[in-house]
């Protein structure tokens, strides 16, 4: 009894270990084939389908999860197809029994019904319908049942099931068929879904909608006596007319879209734009750049970066991106530009950080020699002594480039290059000092982000695209403390570059940094509060520029529509001062610490231990004759009837601009006429020509070289010497012209002090 038992079992586990090993075997020689290439979807953040992309084989094929899917479409599909599939290994044993029956009885040659998991192993691998290669079916269903679980061969078998055409999947045909994503099918709509993969080609829903209709009022009647649904919801189905158009697959961002397909992998990319966000954006936009269409702007692009997690809620290339006559398929996001004066906002808080600025520092604007690059403000004034804040609100050109200068070029390359600026790293080598004002090329994006660390404590984040990245630890480019100054400078609403605020009754506060490119060929305006960064670039992509194209004309309106309409009346909490930053006093002139001799004293934002210490270099006692009429030295001090007073004493430039631009302030009386005393130290300050500058010339044109020195108040002439041959003698700050005629010169400045400054040029003739 044992014994036959045991032969009986022994037999039987010949058999199974037999059919295993051919199975194991069979595998490592025919391993499952991949799955197919599916559509890339790009999403928005609350799901909608922003848009999809045909595969490279040219299909619709968009990969359906389970729960995307109306729960009736996927119960209508496995009743109707293989209602076992939840219990069977990928080969339904009855159904084949009874295929085999059929065809004794019969005589017929019918190859039986096929489970949902072969049906995806001939979707993947199509083939002619012959006994073998239903064979080869079967294993390859074994094959995937065991290398998938029952929802992903499900998922599988949606995502593959032909619709005819180029349409595979239930997701593109309930797109395409009926324009709505495959969970908001009705009842009708999952039955004809599941209706037309029987003959895809016959049944196609725009052409054969009678035969449609007739399939599904079957199934409809056949699921009404196996009550596999509700029959009033099935009555109710049965009613539902046909649709009669297709749809055509969504694109509703097409830049958006089009910059996550390039940057991220997968087929499902689910983003963090918020959809209501953007259509506000695109709209105000479009209105926008209607309104400065006649003045000749034709473009624009905006970038909205939610400042609690830096992402991405609001992308648009352009105004319109079939508008092929504005070239609005190029992507102004990403496209490289002059930034204008944007960077300036970055230079300021970067020299917070160095300790060389607080806000009340004050800065020389006026004309000046940068080794032959002179620059000019943007309304052709210059300013004289102002704060660092009045620079950076207005915008000033020569504070920022002799900054730029002062913490060095190179550093400040250095420092965009780690935050991002890609195109100043491939430029490195060939900018100057005027980059900061606009001679580089940058984009939206990068200036955005960079502004967004502003907002962000100082910490400059990755800009989040996807919405189930988890958020970077960030890179603490600013000090808190001077984030929060760049903030508090920039949301004053004192200044030339802002809007006619009556318009706007709850605009949140924010601050903004405008920028105007060379040729008026962009015009910028980037802003923050504590929830958004928005970025707005204006201009025309064929690099044209307009005299309306300025930051405050063109952008600046745009980025208060835009805030007004996505933080209207939001109540944003300002940025708490932060623990590094304290109050001072500062000399109300010269924004430094005050000495005995500082006449008034203000309240100035520092930096612990960060922020300089330097003392007032401008107050200083003077002796005077007892009208403080004249001004003694120490060489030409009378005995008697004189006394010390406070003055303030600019340096040479400034003294001398100030009194040409006759700016009234406490300035010391004229030097005693009859002094004769020598001074050692000192000297005066050759202002033009600059150092090791070289002139390049027209041979025998008679081009004049202009001689321009400062010296302190006590100075009455100048005498000017060429390769030491005296040339002329003039008043301080008196411009001389001359014409060079050799290669090399040596210029010398002699003052009645006997003091002296020189400078070597070269003159090349072409
Ligand atoms: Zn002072
Ligand atoms: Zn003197």
């Amino acid at each position: 009894m044992h014994f036959e038992l045991i032969i009986k079992y022994q037999w039987t586990l010949k058999v199974f270990f037999t059919i295993l090993l051919l199975f194991v075997v069979l595998d490592l020689l025919f391993p499952l084939p991949a799955k197919k290439e599916f559509s890339k979807e790009i999403h928005a953040k609350d799901g909608t389908l922003l848009t999809a992309y045909l595969t490279s084989d040219h299909k619709w094929r968009l990969r359906s999860e389970l729960e995307e899917i109306s729960p009736e479409l996927v119960k209508a599909i496995i009743e109707k197809e293989d209602s076992w599939f939840y219990w069977h290994p990928g080969i339904n044993p009855f159904s084949i029994v009874r295929a085999s029956y059929r065809n004794i009885t019969t005589g017929e040659t019918q190859l039986g019904a096929s489970t949902i998991t072969m049906q995806v192993a001939r979707m993947l691998e199509p083939k002619k319908r012959t006994y073998f290669n239903k064979l080869a079916e079967m294993f390859r269903a074994l094959q995937l049942e065991i290398k998938y679980s029952k929802e992903e061969i499900l998922e599988l078998y949606l995502s593959l099931l032909p619709f005819g055409g180029n349409i595979e999947g239930v997701k593109s045909a309930s797109y395409i068929y009926f324009n709505r994503p495959p969970k908001k099918l009705s009842l009708a709509q999952s039955i004809m879904l599941a209706v037309i993969p029987n003959d895809p080609n016959t049944l196609r829903l725009d052409r054969s909608n009678k035969e449609i209709i007739k399939n599904r009022n079957y199934w409809i009647n056949k699921f009404k006596q196996e009550k596999i649904f509700s029959s009033s919801d099935l009555k109710d189905a049965l009613d539902e007319p046909i649709e009669k158009n297709r749809y055509a697959i969504p694109v509703l961002t097409p830049h958006f879209s089009n910059y996550i397909k390039n940057n991220f992998a997968g087929d499902i990319l689910n983003t963090t734009l918020d959809l209501s966000v953007q259509q506000t954006a695109e709209n105000l936009l479009l209105r926008n750049v209607n309104k400065l269409f006649y003045k000749g702007i034709t473009n624009g692009a905006v970038l909205i970066i939610d400042n609690r997690n830096s992402s991405v809620v609001a992308y648009c290339g352009s105004a319109d991106f079939y508008d092929e006559g504005s070239f609005g398929q190029v992507n102004g996001v990403t496209a490289i530009r002059s930034p204008g004066s944007t960077l300036k906002a970055a230079l300021y808080a970067y020299a917070f950080d160095d300790g060389n600025l607080t806000p009340q520092m004050k800065l020389a604007d006026i004309p000046t020699d940068f080794h032959g690059y002179q620059p000019e403000n943007y309304d052709l004034k210059f300013y004289g002594n102002v704060t660092t804040e009045f620079a950076l609100v207005n915008s000033l050109n020569i504070p920022a480039v002799k900054l730029l200068e002062q913490v060095g070029l190179n550093n400040f390359i250095v420092f965009l290059e780690n935050s991002g600026f890609n195109q100043i790293q491939k430029q490195k080598n060939k900018l100057g000092l005027s980059m900061i004002l606009g001679g580089c090329g940058t984009n939206l994006q990068e200036l955005t982000r960079l502004f967004s660390s502003f907002a962000r404590k100082g910490k400059l984040f990755p800009l989040n695209f996807i919405s189930d990245e988890s958020e970077s630890k960030g890179e603490q480019i600013f000090s808190e403390a001077s984030s929060y100054l760049i903030a508090n400078i920039l949301s004053g609403i004192n200044r030339s570059d802002i809007v006619n605020l009556s318009n706007y009754s709850k605009l949140p506060k924010f601050a903004w940094k405008t920028g105007t490119s060379y040729g008026k060929r962009d015009a910028w305006a980037i802003g923050f509060n504590p929830n958004y960064t928005i970025g707005v670039w204006m201009g025309n992509f064929n690099g044209v520029g307009s005299p309306s194209l300025s930051g405050a004309e063109a952008a600046v309106p745009l980025l208060f529509d835009l805030f007004n309409a996505i933080d209207y009346n939001s109540d944003v909490k300002w940025f708490d001062v932060p623990e590094g930053l304290y109050m001072r006093e500062v000399c109300s002139e010269s924004g430094l610490i005050p000495t005995q001799y500082c006449p008034n004293t203000i309240r100035d934002f520092a930096i612990k231990d960060q922020s300089h210490n330097d003392i007032c270099n401008i107050h200083k006692p003077v002796y005077v004759s007892l009208d403080e009429s004249i001004q003694y030295c120490t060489g030409c001090l009378p005995s008697s009837d004189y006394k010390k007073a406070v003055y303030a004493v600019y340096q040479p430039e400034l003294t001398v601009w100030l009194s040409k631009n006759k700016y009234d302030y406490h300035k010391p009386p004229p030097h005693n006429p009859n002094c004769t005393a020598k001074f050692a130290e000192g000297g005066p300050k050759i202002l033009s020509p600059s150092e090791d500058f070289e002139y390049f010339l027209e041979k025998n044109s008679g081009q004049e070289i202009l001689l321009l020195a400062a010296s302190d108040s006590r100075v009455k002439t100048h005498y000017w010497y060429v390769n030491e041959k005296f040339l002329k003698k003039c008043k301080p700050g008196e411009r001389v012209f001359f014409v060079p005629e050799e290669k090399e010169l040596k210029i010398t400045c002699l003052d009645d002090k006997g003091r002296d400054g020189s400078v070597k040029v070269s003159i090349k003739y072409y």
